[in-house]
């Protein structure tokens, strides 16, 4: 197996709180959460981030956003929730296994708060 934390997770190697599956999806709350709801929505397919998707990824990524809304509905996010896809070191990504952060429950600062440290 590739040394991927998210690939563990969806192997069941490493255990998560699981919210939803599919046969192409996976989805967790994640483990330090930054708002009262906060899950991870994963591809079961490894590819590291945005930026190393193709057009071979369009699918996922369709299905990941289309999963949002209802995962989040699922979750009570009625009000709304946010939608974050970091991508590389500098965009602030971690794990290097594409996953989109749905954010909500409580309301959430403006994103001009997310501008550079520095
Ligand atoms: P990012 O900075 O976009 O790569 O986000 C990675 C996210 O994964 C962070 O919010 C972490 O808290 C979360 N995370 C890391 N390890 C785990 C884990 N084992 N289970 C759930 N969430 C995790
Ligand atoms: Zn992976």
């Amino acid at each position: 197996m590739i040394d991927c934390i998210f690939c563990k997770i969806v192997a069941g190697a490493i255990p998560s709180k699981k919210v939803y599956e599919d046969d192409h999806l996976f989805a967790f709350h994640d483990i330090q959460p930054a708002a009262p709801v906060h899950v991870l929505i994963i591809p079961k397919a490894h590819v590291a981030s945005l930026a190393d998707c193709n057009a071979s990824h369009l699918e996922d990524l369709g299905r990941i956003l289309l999963a949002a809304p209802n995962i989040a509905a699922e979750l009570g996010l009625s009000d709304g929730f946010r939608t974050i896809i970091n991508t590389g070191k500098g965009g602030g990504q971690e794990v290097f296994h594409i996953h989109a952060h749905i954010l909500g429950g409580a309301p959430l600062r403006p994103l001009v708060d997310c501008v550079a440290l520095a």
